[in-house]
């Protein structure tokens, strides 16, 4: 990656709003190409709340050496449930589990080695033009500072600060709730578990295995209060009991957030949350944010080109796609989709992955042609109950 960013020519700092994972990664890659790179972490330390997460294989090539070392299990299969049907798919390339605590402090060990300095207990306030760039106020220990930069990246999550200052519109965000429960008996670790419940959700529960003894199962809804209770239920049925929690809100993609804004004679970006980089069709935002982050620091160091801002909002855009087909899909539809999962389909979807999202529904649709007018049927559904509620 650093053959890829040739070093800029700004002689100020960048400074990264949001000591996360895609913050931490963006300061890595500009750091790598030269510039000078302070993140602002508004968390007095590096405690990361646990949190277990999934990622394709495709997190093994934007990792360096030390982040790997956050994969805890491999998924080698995937099982869908609904309404009494089931199907499985084979992984040719193991999903990964990863543990968010030890990620993001080995984000920010390659971050500091590549020469970023991270400032902690150091919250981002407002920002402004000044006469050359950019005026960001902070509030760092119990104390106001004025900080001056040339560019300020916002990677402060999906209720970004940074955005709102800068004139971005707030984001829509969905409630995400996870719980670790032990692995149930019948269930191997290398196995994921997936339920489409559509009376509940119009996205799906599941379990994601951490080891031979717990597993995460969790649920995304539309409404906090309704999705909790659902969920309960729900663990309730499988015999599940909760040993801990973990959930946010997470940004809904609904369209491509521009992610470079002028303010005077500065310049701001958005990375990850902040600018809604999440598949919409799984709600995964590691690897779309890792992504985000690589074509800011492209952007950075190469005079606004980034090659990988492109390819990253056409994926995005691919699984929106999917979403809007899936949204609105009562039981039988769902009940159609997994009995239309023949072999041959099966195989597309373990062979290719859901971040080569235009490759995988390419190749499904080629398979299983019937899946596209169960897709457009989706599409169809969504525009009508628009035009109902409009
Ligand atoms: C329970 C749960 C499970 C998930 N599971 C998966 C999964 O399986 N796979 C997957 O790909 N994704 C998953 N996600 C989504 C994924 O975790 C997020 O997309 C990703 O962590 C976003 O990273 P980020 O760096 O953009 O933002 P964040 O992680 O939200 O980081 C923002 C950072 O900015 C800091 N900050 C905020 N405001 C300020 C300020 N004013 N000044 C300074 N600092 C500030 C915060 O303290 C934080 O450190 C899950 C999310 C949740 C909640």
């Amino acid at each position: 990656m650093e053959n890829q960013l040739r070093p800029g020519r700004g002689e100020r700092e960048v400074i990264v709003v949001g000591g996360s994972a895609a913050g931490l990664f963006t300061a890595a890659s500009v750091a790598r190409g030269g510039r000078r790179v302070r993140v602002l972490e508004s968390k007095p330390q590096f405690e990361p709340a646990a949190r277990t997460l999934i990622v394709t294989d495709h997190f093994r090539s934007q990792m360096g050496v030390s982040a790997r070392e956050s994969i805890i299990n491999e998924i080698r299969r995937f099982e869908l449930f609904t309404d009494g049907r089931s199907a499985q798919v084979a992984l040719r390339k193991p999903d990964l589990i990863i543990e968010r605590s030890l990620l993001i402090p080995a984000l920010a060990r390659e971050a500091q080695q590549a020469g970023a300095r991270l400032s902690f207990d150091t919250r981002f306030l407002g920002i402004g033009p000044n006469a050359s760039g950019l005026r960001v106020e902070i509030e760092t220990n119990g104390k106001r500072e004025e900080l001056h930069a040339d560019n300020v990246v916002g990677a402060d999550g999906a209720a970004s600060r940074v955005a709102r200052a800068s004139g971005w519109p707030p984001i829509e965000t969905v409630p995400l709730v996870q719980a670790i429960v032990r692995l149930p008996k019948d269930c191997p670790p290398d196995t994921t578990r997936v339920w489409f419940v559509p009376d509940d959700t119009p996205y799906f529960y599941w379990l994601i295995p951490e080891s031979a003894e717990r597993a995460a199962v969790g649920v995304i809804g539309e409404n906090g209060v309704q999705t909790k209770r659902c969920f309960e239920r729900f663990l309730e049925k499988k015999h599940m009991e909760p040993l801990e929690w973990q959930g946010a809100r997470i940004p809904v993609y609904r369209g491509w957030v521009p992610v470079h804004r002028q303010i005077g004679n500065g310049e701001v970006y958005l990375v990850g949350d902040a600018a809604a980089q999440v598949k919409v069709s799984t709600v995964g935002g590691i690897v779309t944010g890792f992504r985000g982050a690589l074509g800011v620091a492209q952007a950075l160091l190469q005079d606004g080109k980034s090659p990988e801002l492109g390819a990253l909002r056409r994926e995005l855009g691919t699984h929106w796609l999917i979403r809007r087909a899936l949204h609105h899909f009562q039981q039988k539809d769902y009940s159609q989709l997994v009995d239309l999962l023949d072999a041959s389909t099966r195989q597309s979807l373990g062979e290719i992955n859901r971040d080569e999202s235009a490759r995988l529904l390419w190749n499904v649709v080629r398979r299983q042609p019937r899946l596209v007018l169960l897709g457009l049927r989706g599409l169809l559904m969504g525009k009508a109950e628009r035009c109902i509620r409009v």
